[in-house]
């Protein structure tokens, strides 16, 4: 029996040692969510005290963290990239898992070194994209300048250097536009007529498909949008270009904008070419492209529906896709209620 207890005791330090080496915090939690036990990198990366915090309710002990907030709502989803409690500048993976009889373990990964990386990128591509703007704008601005007449001999390489230079520019535009939308963490919230953003965006699309496309404007709702009329329309009048791009001519396109059960519903239709579904998944990835050669040839830079994504997640938005091969797609943007507004009454 001596012998039993003293094999216990020691697997039971082995597994604390263990659990102590782990650079994951972990916390055992009881049923009402009070500390029952925690490991050493709790410590440096939630704050928690040994000796102080057993028995204590873990929100209470997190006060004013975004991570109480979460605990307090139940803990149900993963939670990405919280500022860690117990180290200045640290950000931290946290999920809770259930175990054992109604108990509960917390684990808090350090992800700090992934958030530092990624800010790296991102001011990397924000630098070179600004770097890039300048001197592409001076290209642009002298190729304007030159007169294809003066040189007729030249003048198929003059419009190739047009072209491609304002391609560039496009996508460094859109590159700045990206950094932008990636650091900001909310839009500022003003009304966004729908009527008359839906009547820009069919124009739009007229001009660019220049009586190539039949384009419908289907609209079943008068509410206005919530958000940003920039960012909106940008996000919006995307979807519209790559309906009209990458549909053949003689093909249609319908713009819809309808209420549904929870929400409303932007969308635009087309009888284009379609995307084989293996493709759907990765399509708001920078630059992907299902064919490279039709992006090119239509003036795109590959970064339109990365654009959108980014748009829709500020404004709490999804975007869906449907698409059949040959037959044509639907994109759309379903906005929650929180995001509608009734039209203003004049
Ligand atoms: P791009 O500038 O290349 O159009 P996007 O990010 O807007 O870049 O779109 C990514 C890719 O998705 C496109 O290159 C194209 O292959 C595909 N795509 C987007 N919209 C449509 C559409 N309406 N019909 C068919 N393919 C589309």
């Amino acid at each position: 029996m001596k012998h039993r207890a003293r094999r216990l005791a020691i697997t039971l330090h082995d597994l604390r040692d263990a659990a102590d080496s782990l650079p994951d915090a972990i916390v055992l939690l009881d049923e009402t969510w009070r500390v029952r036990w925690f490991n050493r990198a709790a410590e440096t990366l939630l704050g928690l005290r040994r000796g102080k915090d057993r028995g204590v309710l873990l929100s209470e002990r997190l006060q004013g963290t975004e991570l109480a907030a979460w605990l307090r709502s139940g803990a149900r989803l993963p939670l990405h990239d919280v500022p860690a409690p117990g180290r200045a500048e640290g950000h931290l993976d946290v999920s809770v898992q259930p175990f054992g009889r109604r108990q509960r373990m917390l684990q808090a990964r350090d992800i700090s070194p992934l958030t530092r990386l990624e800010q790296i990128r991102r001011d990397f591509v924000a630098n070179v994209s600004h770097e890039l703007r300048t001197p592409l704008t001076v290209i642009h601005g002298y190729l304007e300048l030159l007169d294809p007449e003066d040189v007729p001999m030249l003048a198929p390489v003059l419009g190739e250097m047009r072209a491609q230079s304002k391609r560039m520019g496009q996508i460094v535009e859109d590159l700045l536009t990206l950094s932008r939308l990636e650091t900001q963490e909310h839009v500022v919230d003003e009304r966004v007529p729908m009527a008359a953003l839906l009547a820009t965006l069919r124009k739009e699309a007229e001009a660019l498909s220049q009586g190539r496309h039949q384009v419908t404007l289907e609209v079943d709702t008068n509410c206005d949008l919530l958000g940003s009329p920039r960012d909106l329309h940008s996000a919006l009048s995307n979807l519209v270009s790559n309906a009209v791009r990458y549909t053949p001519n003689g093909g249609s396109i319908t713009i819809r904008w309808r209420r549904t059960g929870d929400g409303a519903t932007y969308s635009v239709s087309d009888t284009g070419y379609g995307i084989p579904a293996s493709h759907l998944a990765r399509l708001t990835e920078r630059f992907y492209r299902v064919s490279s050669s039709r992006s090119r040839e239509t003036g795109g830079t590959g970064l339109g529906l990365s654009i959108v994504k980014h748009v829709l997640n500020l404004h709490q938005a999804r975007l869906g896709v449907e698409s059949t091969p040959g037959r044509g797609s639907t994109f759309s943007c379903h906005f929650g209620p929180e995001r509608l507004l009734d039209p203003e009454t004049p």
